[in-house]
């Protein structure tokens, strides 16, 4: 059964195989619904990574069914558990709790479900934020609604800041931890705490060793993507054609290349094209050089708006909606 998130360097050298599922039915054991749950036989790691640490299959993803879940009476469980008996106490604590959040519920929900159930048992603090992860995976691509997104990635950076504070992080997943905390308070739209969290993951020794070193560099990098959208629609690429920007402007590509050729979204594709585009302008690129970028961040702004327009509140949708239309 799926405990913990495993360090992404053995994330990436799983063996990969077809996704293939089995049907079970169990008896939930607080209300007694008989309940179906499909059960994971295999999978593959075809997807790539994403900067969230999902390691995505082609295909259905295996974290669309490590858990089972009851709509019945909100008890949510891992699937290698759903079904076995349950403590008394924690019988009451589905009653009392869990069964306000029943119904038909989205994975993410089921998830936190499973979260506040795990706190109830006393789990750490990496374990219930591994949890909200899985829960945040299914949550990532939907189209929900910036201030629902908020609450969810609040509670896992908090969770993660307690278990770095507490020192409860094993010495080799700090840098992952660090990142991590880092990459929830980006997709939160919190830049200014994410940048200062990628800086310290940029100073640990471990960095290099730990290969998270790219993900590190260009989510770093793309904290600055909001404030450029405006700069680049107002047409101020003032100052700057030095080496830093020769160097953002390597940064950016590579940053590009990683999402292409792993599972991104679609506005993190828009913002590295953009960013290439921003630096490049600023270094005196030709048009002929700078075209294909614009139209990456065009195509990649317009896939967004049409994925997930909810992500967004009126003034960022206007920008992302010139920013797809630009130059046209
Ligand atoms: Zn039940």
């Amino acid at each position: 059964m799926f405990r913990r998130i495993v360090p992404l360097v053995l994330v990436l050298s799983l063996t990969a195989g077809a996704t293939t599922l089995e049907t079970d039915t169990r008896a939930c054991p607080v209300c007694g619904e008989e309940i179906e749950v499909r059960v994971l036989v295999s999978t593959n790691n075809f997807g790539g990574v994403g900067t969230d640490f999902a390691q995505h299959a082609v295909g259905d993803q295996p974290w669309w069914y490590w858990i089972g879940y009851s709509p019945e009476c909100g008890y949510a469980d891992w699937v290698g558990r759903f079904g076995e008996e349950l403590p008394d106490d924690e019988t009451a604590f589905v009653r009392e709790t869990l069964s306000g959040r029943a119904g038909e519920q989205p994975l993410w929900e089921r998830y936190y479900n499973l979260y506040l159930l795990e706190e109830f048992r006393g789990a750490t603090g990496v374990e219930l934020a591994d949890t909200l992860l899985i829960g945040w995976w299914c949550l990532r691509p939907e189209n929900v609604s910036q201030a629902y997104r908020y609450n969810y990635t609040d509670a896992i950076i908090t969770l993660l800041d307690e278990a770095l504070e507490a020192g409860e992080v094993a010495p080799e997943q700090l840098v992952e931890r660090v990142y991590l905390a880092a990459e929830m308070s980006r997709l939160e739209g919190n830049y200014d705490e994410a940048k200062r969290r990628f800086e310290e993951a940029m100073l640990m020794p471990d960095l290099a060793e730990s290969g998270m070193s790219d993900f590190v560099v260009s989510q770093l990098l793309l904290c600055d993507a909001p404030e450029i959208r405006g700069r680049v629609l107002e047409g101020d690429f003032s100052g700057g054609g030095g080496m830093d920007d020769a160097e953002d402007a390597v940064t950016a590509q590579g940053a590009w290349e990683f999402f292409s050729n792993n599972v991104s979204d679609a506005i993190d594709r828009a913002d590295a094209a953009l960013l290439v585009y921003y630096y490049g302008t600023r270094l005196g690129w030709t048009s002929d050089e700078l075209a294909p970028w614009i139209g990456r961040f065009r195509e990649n702004y317009s896939q967004e708006l049409k994925l997930r327009p909810l992500l967004y509140d009126d003034g960022e949708m206007e920008i992302v909606q010139a920013l797809a239309d630009y130059i046209k």
